[in-house]
């Protein structure tokens, strides 16, 4: 899983071609709209009901962690290919998003997929200059867990022991400089997502807890703020710090746009009450941040 998930994130998305002409496309209800789903007949071994299966449980993590699904009229084109499993996606304008999913999946293999959330999450930020395409990239990365552990879909354990393995690969190298500078695949994806945890730890810490990250993305959502929009960074970050009131996000890209900027994470870990355990993680209550820690990964539902 946890190697998957790094290996698949290595993937360059060109790998990720145009899908089969799909045909007969099935509406997919959603909680409060709809999404078109296409794709070859007899493309792929499990039924029609599997595959709008995994794409209702994949929009409900995306709608707990927003309040809603970001975009209505979504079409979500899936190309078979051989194998099993889902490999990679694409979101294109907030219009169209591809996957390329293993003809032979099953349903188990659906069930452990990420890269659906991942593409989905993407409709809920505005595009950016591609300077800042680590913040699309490192939005993704950072919320996709989250939404799934909301649904009970991933255990806090595994959350939490991906990012202590996966963030390292964002940590600043020699020569390196700030996220806008620096567009390597470890600072786009992982330095985007280190970008993220800072931001919602701090604005947990300066609120007690009243808000979090996911407060900064609904504002920056209900502002009008998704993928079939173009803003300039500023714009964005700016919604998200009214939302929560604090002006987190805005200063830690001024922290981080041009400088390095390195990050002790064992020190984080360890606020945060996170130990490393027999290959993977447990968690201490008496930590100075464990409440933040608890905030994050035990969010409230869809609507509050
Ligand atoms: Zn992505």
């Amino acid at each position: 899983m946890r190697a998957q998930r790094l290996a698949a994130l290595l993937l360059p998305l060109a790998l990720c071609c145009a899908a089969e002409p799909a045909q007969a496309p099935r509406t997919v209800q959603l909680a409060a709209t709809s999404l078109e789903l296409g794709y070859a007949p007899q493309a792929f071994e499990l039924s029609d009901e599997g595959l709008s299966d995994w794409v209702r449980t994949s929009a409900r993590a995306v709608e707990s962690y927003y309040g809603r699904f970001p975009i209505d009229g979504v079409r979500l084109e899936l190309r078979a290919v051989g194998g099993r499993g889902v490999r990679t996606g694409r979101t294109e304008g907030g219009r169209l998003i591809q996957v390329v999913v293993g003809r032979a999946s099953t349903r188990d293999d659906l069930r452990r997929d990420w890269v659906l959330v991942h593409e989905m999450v993407h409709l809920a930020l505005p595009s950016v200059a591609s300077p800042h395409h680590w913040l699309e990239e490192g939005l993704a990365t950072y919320v996709e867990p989250f939404a799934r552990l909301e649904i009970g879909e991933l255990p806090a354990e595994e959350v939490w022991n991906d990012l202590v393995e996966g963030l390292p690969n964002g940590l600043p190298r020699a020569g390196d400089r700030g996220l806008d500078r620096t567009p390597t695949w470890g600072r786009t994806y992982w330095g985007g997502a280190l970008y993220f945890l800072l931001a919602d730890v701090e604005i947990r810490k300066r609120t007690d807890n009243a808000k979090g990250l996911r407060d900064a993305l609904r504002g920056i959502l209900e502002a009008g703020g998704t993928a079939r929009s173009y803003w300039p960074i500023e714009r964005v970050l700016e919604a998200g710090d009214k939302a929560t009131g604090v002006p987190v996000l805005a200063e830690l890209y001024a922290r981080m746009r041009h400088d390095p900027a390195p990050v002790d994470l064992d020190a984080l870990w360890r606020e945060l009450g996170i130990e490393r355990h027999e290959g993977s993680v447990r968690f201490k209550s008496d930590a100075p941040l464990a409440k933040v820690r608890e905030a994050i990964s035990i969010s409230p539902r869809a609507g509050s």
